[in-house]
């Protein structure tokens, strides 16, 4: 069947998939090292998600308020709800104040104080001295358009390297040979031609897989395909049951309003006027974490007291704040409100609801960003060639709750760490054993079987499907019964694949066929997702599981990976394990954070 397909042959030392915030970071560190490096993007890069971030970027650069790095890990152990692995969270945060520094001297224009350093502004769950308060003024902002400036100043600085950019090739599958990667097929859109980049080392930095569920604050390219690869290669993906509800999406529209506008002073009502927050986060209000930011809200609407017609979301007040301080801090969201809620909010409040905006989970690595399995007894096994970054990633250092702020500065901590890691292990220009005999196969039968799938289900109609389904029985709150249906209801729509309908059968932009094979990539998430969290039988972080309401550390502070076996409907069986947490830190310099009530 390959004989149907135009194969072309590439060699490279790293083959990074993804330009967003982390895969451009780890393409720039790769051919920095003086390795032979290609990037692959389904989108041209500057338009990967990371564009569309807004709040900012944490570091503990105390330009605004007293901080220290100490703090900064104290609030990502406790946001993570102990769930995160302390010695990545510590060289997080130790590194945040140079990445920052970096990503200054690359030209990101931070908005900046009277004195000429750079702004920072307050965000969820960021405090002062380990945890006890004051908020902390620790996210540098560069208006509420951080992401985007973030990333244009990534690409105009990665293209000062000498690294080959594949722009709008859709990666297919990863190239595995006795449990090592050799490399990953490609499909160039514009003319459908393969291509093979036989690589030493694979870097996935592909992105969260958001647009699982109906109502999603990322963009719809954000599918998940590198942990849809990573599925299929037999890698099993870590605490997918954690997915991040943003407190502030537009309602109707699921459009983001940035945390950094309660950062600025914005803050929540009711039906009744009355701000909420202070009833179940006394101290920290509005900006506690924000899955206790979304819960309260979804309380408050179940109880009767939300606002609208259908009393079904929630107020976002910036209308007492001074229009010249919205002009200059928030100017994207103010124009976000006008077009997508017709609100002028300087003088009007915002209609939100909690938004699905971010996957905790992902393909589980250490803080080197190598991939890592459970094996043979040892939890931390690399899978040599594969790597792993960003979003698509599970360092973990978010662990059940990512704190908002803590992913721009994952992204480039992290890019960065797999450059060097790379650096350290890989001489440029290694010689390459032959690839085993059919490397394409596997990539192709899928492709084709898509291709030239015929059945009575439309890519749309089972993705519709697929989305209800998560976000009913897979949102916010979720118990037992709930969680039942939602298991056997996701497998129905996972078979319903089978029956698949394609009616593009071309090789030139095929938009239809790349639908098809981003749902493939999504639906093993979503079913992995359901599995994971019917499987915790605790709340913690962004699981809230009503009939097990208490965290319960000493069953449940582990790590849960899960695999999934088969594509296109076929198979669909899961299983699931387990990955201790990191109870250690990466240096004496701080002890390991206890486990305690986290209270805001
Ligand atoms: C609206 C919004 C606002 C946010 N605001 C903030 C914020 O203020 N602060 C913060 O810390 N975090 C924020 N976040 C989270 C953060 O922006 C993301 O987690 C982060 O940008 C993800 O970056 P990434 O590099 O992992 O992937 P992305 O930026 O999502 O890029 C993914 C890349 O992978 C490529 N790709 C994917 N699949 C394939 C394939 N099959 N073949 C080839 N290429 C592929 C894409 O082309 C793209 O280049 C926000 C998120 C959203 C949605």
């Amino acid at each position: 069947m390959s004989a149907a397909y135009k194969i072309i042959d590439h060699t490279y030392d790293a083959v990074i998939v993804g330009a967003g915030g982390s895969g451009l970071r780890a393409t720039m560190g790769c051919a920095e090292a003086g390795l032979k490096t290609a990037c692959i993007t389904k989108v041209f890069p500057t338009r990967s998600h990371t564009v569309a971030a807004q709040g900012g970027i944490a570091a503990s650069l105390g330009n605004n308020s007293p901080d220290h790095w100490t703090w900064h890990m104290f609030d990502t152990v406790k946001g993570s709800d102990w769930l995160g692995d302390q010695d990545a969270i510590e060289y997080m945060v130790r590194e945040a104040p140079a990445a920052v520094i970096e990503l200054e001297h690359a030209g990101v224009p931070f908005s900046r104080n009277d004195n000429g350093t750079i702004y920072q502004r307050p965000f969820g769950g960021h405090m002062q001295n380990m945890g006890e308060g004051p908020p902390v003024q620790r996210t540098c902002a560069a208006a509420d358009r951080t992401g985007h400036a973030m990333l244009h100043a990534l690409y105009q600085q990665s293209l000062k390297y000498d690294a080959d950019f594949y722009v709008e090739y859709f990666a297919l599958d990863l190239i595995m040979e006795d449990g090592k990667c050799r490399g990953v097929i490609a499909m160039c859109m514009e003319d459908g031609s393969i291509h093979r980049f036989r690589s030493h080392a694979v870097v996935l930095a592909t992105g969260g897989g958001g647009r699982v569920y109906q109502s999603a604050t990322s963009a719809h390219t954000c599918t998940g395909d590198g942990n849809g690869m990573a599925l299929r290669a037999g890698i099993a993906l870590q605490d997918m049951e954690f997915v991040q509800f943003h407190p502030t999406g537009i309602y109707g529209a699921g459009v983001l309003i940035t945390e950094g506008a309660r950062g600025e002073g914005g803050y929540l009502t009711n039906s009744e006027g009355e701000r909420f927050m202070e009833r179940y986060a006394p101290s920290a209000k509005d900006l506690a974490s924000r899955d206790v930011v979304a819960r309260s809200m979804a309380m408050e609407i179940r109880e009767g007291r939300g606002v609208g017609k259908e009393n079904d979301h929630i107020f976002l007040h910036l209308d007492h704040i001074d229009p010249k301080v919205l002009a200059e801090r928030l100017p994207g969201i103010t124009e976000t409100g006008k077009i997508f809620a017709n609100v002028d909010l300087t003088r009007q409040p915002l209609p939100v609801v909690p938004t699905v905006h971010y996957n905790m989970g992902g393909v589980p690595t250490n803080y080197h960003g190598e991939v890592v399995i459970n094996k043979d007894g040892n939890p931390d096994t690399v899978v040599p060639g594969l790597f792993a970054v960003g979003e698509a990633a599970c360092v973990s250092v978010h662990g059940a709750n990512r704190l908002g702020s803590n992913s721009l500065i994952d992204l480039v901590v992290f890019g960065r760490a797999t450059g060097l890691r790379l650096k350290e292990t890989l001489k440029p220009g290694t010689p390459h054993n032959p690839l085993p005999k059919g490397s394409e196969d596997y990539a192709l039968g899928r492709l084709d079987h898509f291709r030239n799938a015929k059945g009575g289900s439309p890519t749309a109609e089972i993705r519709k499907d697929m989305q209800r389904t998560m976000q009913r029985h897979c949102a916010v709150f979720r118990d037992s019964a709930l969680l039942a249906e939602g298991v056997k209801h996701m497998d129905e729509v996972y078979k319903r694949m089978t029956d698949i309908d394609v009616t593009d059968r071309s090789l030139i932009w095929n938009t239809d066929l790349i639908e098809t094979l981003e749902l493939d990539n999504l639906i093993s998430q979503a079913v992995v997702t359901m599995r994971s969290a019917d499987n915790r039988k605790e709340s913690r972080g962004a699981h809230m599981h009503e009939d097990f309401p208490d965290r319960d550390d000493a069953t449940w502070m582990k790590h849960t990976v899960t695999s999934f076996e088969g594509w296109g409907g076929q198979g669909g069986a899961v299983a699931i394990d387990y990955r201790p947490v990191h109870d250690y830190t990466l240096t004496d310099e701080i002890e390991y954070i206890k486990p305690k009530k986290r209270v805001y």
